[in-house]
């Protein structure tokens, strides 16, 4: 089937203005390498990995006929109590790429359920290992962390929950960025390790006691790509080690590659308890999420539950034969093509290409950080997020595929990108941003 459908009203499209959308479609019908095509044969620049999802670049063969291999040969198998060889060998496979101590792998199918997963995990194990009053979890503002109960409640991000119910229990800590002390930094600010000391505060307040874990992006992503001040990740670490309490990195944004190691734990240098993932685990090509877990967590639940189900958690495509081969083709990609190594050797010249957009007088902030980039626009009056749309559409219609959250334009290229596709993203996003102002 190729070309435009002609009737686009039963898709109720997510995360979307329908109405606006459907008034001014946009879509792509093939993709491969750096590159989308849209029906009507325009080629457009993946600046974004699609959904910060296709890392390894788009369509690889590796994962295209491993995928349809396994679809031939084992459509699905369950998990529960019964499983497939391959999703043992994914897990192997992962927990050698995850820091070490974090080798135990549950799956999910994806980042939403990675997250709600990991929260469930944390207060199963306090519960396990008798501190059963860890109740409370605390996320941050600022932070994404999917759309299920657990994650909007811990995420910071007001219009993710007006709409529904979150769960009680739940404190925020204070978001790390600050435009005046960071704008326009490359990495990791200098300013901002202070605000981790704000969890000391919440103990403080409510008693270690009743605090199960901690969640945190190390970098957060979706609300504008913030990387953690220096000192920052180190701090909550401490605290959370000193008072009992889990930390948890949502690294659904961050994992594979994206900010200079195979995880951000390891490119910070600080491991948590449990790290989410999806996205990058199987280059978007099948849905596929997973929580990485220290073993004492593992343990203290499976060493302490009564006989039978330990862990009373799971979903029916955990480890789906499809996505455990789409998975274990793509960390083949990974390795053999040194991609995590590559996104780290692009940093600077990435960092340069996009840091040059600075000179454009509606440009009021950038961060970039590995392979990622953030370039923040000053809001119209009154009309918040219109400039970021307006320079996704222009970009769009240029060929160049960018992501807006608000105003902010977010860049976050496969790993197999040219320095002639960094030159390509950032002339495109600058003429887009001059037509669009
Ligand atoms: N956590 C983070 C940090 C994310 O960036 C996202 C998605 N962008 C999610 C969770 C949710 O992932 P999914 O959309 O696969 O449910």
């Amino acid at each position: 089937m190729t070309g435009m459908p002609n009737d686009l009203s039963a898709f109720w499209m997510p995360f979307t203005d329908n109405r606006g959308y459907k008034a001014e479609p946009r879509m792509f019908e093939r993709a491969k390498g750096m590159h989308y095509w849209t029906p009507d044969g325009r080629q457009v620049l993946d600046g974004t990995g699609g959904l910060w999802c296709v890392n390894a670049g788009h369509c690889r063969e590796p994962i295209t006929q491993a995928i349809a291999e396994a679809a031939g040969e084992l459509d699905f198998a369950p998990t529960f109590q019964l499983a497939h060889p391959s999703v043992f060998r994914l897990a192997t496979k992962l927990a050698e790429i995850t820091p070490e101590g974090l080798d135990r792998i549950f799956f999910t199918n994806s980042g939403s359920e990675s997250v709600d997963t990991a929260l469930k995990i944390a207060l199963a194990y306090q519960r396990s290992i008798g501190q059963g009053t860890r109740t409370r979890l605390i996320g941050r503002q600022r932070g994404y962390h999917g759309v299920n109960f657990g994650g909007i409640s811990v995420g910071g991000i007001v219009g993710n929950r007006r709409q529904f119910l979150s769960l009680p229990g739940v404190d925020h800590l204070t978001h790390t960025y600050n435009a005046e002390h960071q704008a326009f930094t490359r990495g990791q600010p200098e300013w901002g390790a202070h605000l981790a000391d704000e969890l000391e505060a919440l103990i403080n307040l409510h008693g270690a006691e009743t605090i199960a874990a901690v969640i945190v992006e190390p970098m957060a992503g979706s609300t504008g790509v913030l990387p953690p001040p220096k000192g920052y990740l180190e701090k909550l670490r401490a605290i959370t080690s000193k008072h009992g309490i889990l930390l948890i990195f949502d690294e659904v944004i961050t994992g594979f590659g994206r900010v200079g190691a195979a995880f951000a734990a390891q490119a910070f240098g600080v491991t948590p308890d449990m790290i989410t993932m999806a996205k990058g685990l199987t280059n978007g090509a099948v849905p596929m999420g997973a929580v990485a877990c220290a073993e004492f967590i593992h343990d203290g639940i499976v060493d302490n539950a009564p006989p039978g189900i330990e862990l009373a958690h799971g979903y029916t495509y955990s480890g789906h034969p499809l996505a455990a081969a789409a998975g274990l083709a793509t960390l083949g990609i990974y390795a053999d093509e040194g991609l995590f190594e590559r996104g780290a050797a692009l940093a600077g010249p990435w960092a340069d290409a996009i840091h040059a957009l600075r000179d454009l007088d509606v440009v009021q902030d950038i961060r970039t950080i590995g392979f990622v980039a953030g370039v923040e626009m000053k809001a119209k009056p009154d009309a918040i997020g219109a400039r970021g749309k307006a320079v996704f559409h222009r970009a769009f219609d240029d060929g160049l595929l960018v992501r807006a959250t608000a105003d902010t334009i977010a860049l976050s290229p496969p790993l197999i990108a040219s320095e002639a596709d960094i030159g390509e993203i950032a002339d495109k996003l600058r003429k887009a941003i001059v037509t669009a102002a």
